[in-house]
């Protein structure tokens, strides 16, 4: 049996099952960019109906959420849960670009590293949210860690630590992996499918398309056998 815990190799075997994920929905930068925030802590479906709302207050510029008052803006996101806490980070986000770089773009012109850090210094964006405003609305390569990648790469190879760091996982694809846009947001898309559809809290193993070359899904199905 040949484990691999390459991510090229994995890609290409999820890819197979999968096939191309256009992934990250959202018809504006600024749109991408708002459902990354909302989406910490509740699920995508929340997030759409909280995007929706906003789309029909005709919200969803960087200059119309900065007028906006906190507590329409809570009403309008409250589906997508935490929705005080979400309003309030919203507009401080949308606020401190607006004073500091004017525009989205302005923002987005900066190189990646700036990008991040300039991401990473506002409150309730972390390292997650960050990467993934830096690669589905800014469309620059950086690899997003997310806990299905780490839960599933664990079990591919548990020599890769639960407690493997963000930043160590990331270093981890990153050194392995073309730096490729599309490729970091297929490859991202098909970790989140594989989490949601095999590699979950209990895995499916006997269907995943991982497993034969993953450690876990291997002991696991012919244990049963
Ligand atoms: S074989 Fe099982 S443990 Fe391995 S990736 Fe698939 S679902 Fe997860």
């Amino acid at each position: 049996m040949v484990y691999k815990s390459d991510p090229n190799a994995i890609y290409s075997h999820l890819r197979k099952r999968f096939g191309f994920l256009d992934w990250w929905p959202g018809e504006t930068k600024f749109e991408i960019m708002v459902g990354a925030i909302l989406t910490q802590q509740t699920t995508w479906t929340n997030v759409e109906k909280a995007i929706s709302g906003l789309k029909a207050a005709k919200l969803l510029s960087l200059d119309k959420i900065t007028k906006t008052e906190r507590r329409s803006l809570e009403k309008i996101i409250r589906p997508s849960g935490y929705y005080r806490q979400k309003a309030q980070r919203l507009l401080s986000i949308c606020k401190s670009i607006k004073r500091e770089y004017g525009t989205l773009d302005r923002l987005f012109s900066l190189d990646k590293t700036e990008l991040r850090d300039a991401l990473l210094s506002y409150k309730g964006i972390g390292k997650e949210t960050a990467d993934s405003i830096i690669l589905y609305a800014a469309e620059k390569p950086i690899f997003v860690i997310d806990a299905y990648t780490k839960r599933a790469m664990h079990r591919i190879n548990p020599k890769i630590g639960e407690d493997i760091s963000y930043g160590e996982l990331q270093d981890y694809f990153e050194k392995r992996v073309k730096r490729d846009l599309v490729l970091y947001q297929d490859m991202h898309a098909q970790f989140v499918e594989l989490g949601k559809n095999y590699c979950r809290t209990r895995p499916l193993c006997v269907g995943c398309p991982l497993n034969k070359i993953c450690q876990y899904g291997s002991a696991s199905i012919r244990r049963k056998h």
